[in-house]
């Protein structure tokens, strides 16, 4: 399964770069091999190969198939850039469950240093492994990830969503605190509730937000949630987040 977004013709696609360089070192592709491949938005087909090498495989289109594995809701995660490599595991578990998109961006009690040079190459790499997430996941859409936002751009990001959940864990221990179900069928009973919604999941990293951060979000028309009473990682928050969304939106079945 490849997504090959370049390289997507009426009868026939081809694989280039790494793809290529996969399907034939790893993959032993010849001359008749079918594998699927979708061009990353709307078309996925079976495909023959004509011809294979480690630089190009062109291949013919046999079947176009109905490429339905895509979220009704666009989930993006907001998450606060977290230590070490976590924001890895957040992209690749992220994007296995369906998330839309991914958004790194800088609060208050961040622990890790901004390097502008460093976040180019990480961002160069996070697209990479959200490729091969989304291809391991037999997705037709590759989540984007955005440049690193400033808490600013961030908070002024709200608006252009149709719904926005800010994960504070001190809504998870207050008794008359909102869950991502409450916050859900609040806003699915508001003049804002669409078939198909444009989400925002904001997390935290080690640190955790600032009241004033909190208040900024919900200002701009961000919704404060808990995922439950127990502190969760910065790494499990998105994801759970994200799970319990998916859920509610009907699509886990
Ligand atoms: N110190 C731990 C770590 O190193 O990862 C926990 C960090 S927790 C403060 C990080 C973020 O996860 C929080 O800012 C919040 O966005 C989210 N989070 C964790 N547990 C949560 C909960 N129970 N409810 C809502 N959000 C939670």
């Amino acid at each position: 399964y490849f997504i090959a977004a370049d390289q997507f013709g009426d009868s026939e696609i081809r694989l280039v770069g790494e793809d290529a360089h996969h399907a034939v070192r790893v993959m032993r592709s010849k001359p008749g091999d079918q594998f699927i491949v979708s061009d990353g938005q709307s078309r996925t087909a079976l495909v023959a190969v004509l011809e294979a090498s480690p630089m190009l495989i062109t291949a013919g289109i046999v079947e176009l198939l109905s490429a339905d594995s895509e979220p009704n809701w666009a989930i993006t995660i907001a998450q606060s850039l977290p230590k070490g490599d976590k924001m890895e595991l957040v992209i690749q578990k992220g994007t296995e469950i369906g998330a839309f998109a991914f958004v790194p961006f800088q609060s208050e009690r961040m622990i890790v240093q901004y390097d502008a040079k460093k976040e180019a190459k990480r961002i160069d790499r996070w697209g990479k492994i959200a490729k091969e997430a989304a291809e391991q996941a037999h997705r037709s859409r590759i989540p984007a990830i955005e440049a690193l936002h400033s808490w600013r751009e961030l908070v002024k990001s709200i608006a252009d969503y149709d719904l926005a959940l800010f994960c504070y864990e001190r809504e998870g221990h207050l008794a008359h605190g909102r869950g991502v179900r409450s916050a859900v069928s609040e806003w699915r009973a508001s003049e804002a509730a669409v078939h198909s919604p444009r989400v925002l999941l904001i997390v935290g990293s080690e640190g955790g937000f600032t009241d004033r951060e909190a208040a900024e979000a919900e200002a701009a028309g961000a919704v404060l949630v808990g995922l439950g009473r127990r502190i969760l990682r910065t790494e499990t928050a998105g994801i759970v987040g994200l799970t319990c969304l998916l859920y509610e939106s009907g699509e886990m079945g």
